[in-house]
């Protein structure tokens, strides 16, 4: 992150967080993407190692740090090699918060803190086959039955949708997704535990990049959850789900930079080594220019996502301020790969080759957590329409 934001402790999270990372993940990056698995003991690993509760309450196991603390352990974790791993350990960051807005005490100590002690793994899962970036448009539903509710539906690309334990879940309790004067209401967040009847995972989908992360659907039918199951009241998932907004968009932000800021390094180096025509490759200018051109904008990104986190730090609200910054970073890193994969000329179409992987991986940014046209509609409606 930009150092202009952080103090000293951000610095020794980051050197203990980088120095974890380059012994638990790095070696073995490569490896994994290739198997597209990670091993489970590294969720307990990472919360041992104080990386899952960073940002987190106290009563729950968190450290309380502020945002710009989860941004270093952040870029730690996708600086680490394989984003799919900083990913799929990363689940907890989207699934956790809404329990924490809409929770209670007793839910929070239930399923928040085995989370953060690495002892279970948790997934968010909103997304279906016909509604991903129309979250009204949902159709899986959850009927109360006395003490519990029971859940029928399907979801679909939830991270970590294999491994979880625990999926927060969004579902109708009221509401029709196909009248538009009551598809925003009544859509509620339960958690679903794995093993409950009813409850099961499908295949493990195969996708262009992400490989080490577990990517699912998840099929309800006849599932029945207890009622205090249910976050905050019936009705109430929006709310929840808006504890993401922010978090989430910083997070992407900084994963994008953190990509295109290794796409660079790696490119810096190769075209040192490289020689072409009896010259190395930055001996001429087109390439040196497009190496400045990589870091620049890279900077640039890194500077605007910084000042939001910053900004959000100090209380503002930054709605259309962080979609910008997500847009922006985006475009920053799709443009600094595909430059990297150019500089490296064959090389960089290999798979043994790093930039390779950052290319493919970076493609999802800007379709997750909000697309480049959702975030646009936001900065139209929050920052330009009056
Ligand atoms: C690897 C991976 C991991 C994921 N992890 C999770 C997860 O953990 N949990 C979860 O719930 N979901 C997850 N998702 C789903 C992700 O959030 C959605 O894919 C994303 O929100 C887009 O939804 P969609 O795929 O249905 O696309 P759609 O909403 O169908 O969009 C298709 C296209 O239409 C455009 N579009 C849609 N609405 C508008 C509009 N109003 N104006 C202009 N253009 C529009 C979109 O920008 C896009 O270009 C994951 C997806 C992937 C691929």
């Amino acid at each position: 992150m930009l150092d202009l934001f952080l103090d000293e402790t951000h610095h020794a999270l980051r050197d203990s967080a980088q120095a974890w990372v380059d012994r638990h993940i790095a070696p073995h990056a490569a490896q994994w993407e290739a198997d597209k698995h990670f091993p489970r003991e590294l969720h307990r690993a990472a919360a041992e190692a104080g990386l899952v509760g960073v940002t987190y309450p106290e009563a729950v196991g968190g450290a309380e740090g502020d945002v710009f603390h989860g941004l270093v352990v952040a870029e730690a974790l996708i600086r680490g090699g394989s984003v799919g791993t900083a990913m799929g350990l990363g689940s907890h960051a989207i699934s956790l918060p809404p329990i924490l807005a809409l929770g209670t005490p007793e839910q929070h100590q239930r399923f928040v803190a085995p989370v953060i002690r690495g002892e279970k793994v948790s997934c968010l899962a909103v997304t279906e086959p016909a509604a991903g970036s129309d979250v009204a448009g949902i159709r899986t539903r959850a009927v109360r039955d006395g003490d519990s509710y029971v859940i029928d539906g399907s979801k679909t690309f939830i991270t970590s949708g294999l491994r979880a334990d625990l999926a927060v879940v969004a579902a109708r309790t009221g509401g029709d997704p196909d009248d538009a004067a009551t598809r925003h209401d009544g859509i509620s967040l339960f958690v679903v535990e794995k093993g409950t009847p009813g409850f099961q995972t499908g295949r493990a989908l195969q996708k262009m990049g992400w490989h080490a992360s577990d990517t699912a659907e998840l099929f309800f039918e006849g599932c029945r959850v207890p009622a205090e199951n249910l976050l905050g009241g019936e009705g109430a998932g929006f709310l929840g789900l808006m504890a993401n907004f922010v978090s989430e968009r910083l997070l992407l932000g900084v994963s994008a930079v953190a990509t295109a800021r290794m796409a660079l390094e790696d490119s810096r180096r190769y075209c040192g080594e490289r020689s072409a025509f009896r010259r190395p490759l930055h001996g001429f200018q087109v390439t040196r220019h497009r190496l400045a051109e990589m870091a620049a904008r890279e900077a640039g990104a890194r500077a605007f996502v910084a000042t939001v986190a910053e900004r959000h730090r100090r209380g503002e609200d930054v709605a259309a301020d962080v979609a910008m910054a997500k847009n922006m970073a985006c475009d920053a890193c799709a443009f600094v790969t595909d430059a990297a994969v150019q500089l490296h000329g064959g090389m960089g179409y290999m798979a043994e080759c790093r930039v390779e992987r950052l290319f493919r991986d970076q493609r999802l940014y800007s379709i997750g957590g909000g697309t480049t046209e959702v975030m646009n509609e936001i900065i139209w409606r929050r920052g330009l329409a009056d």
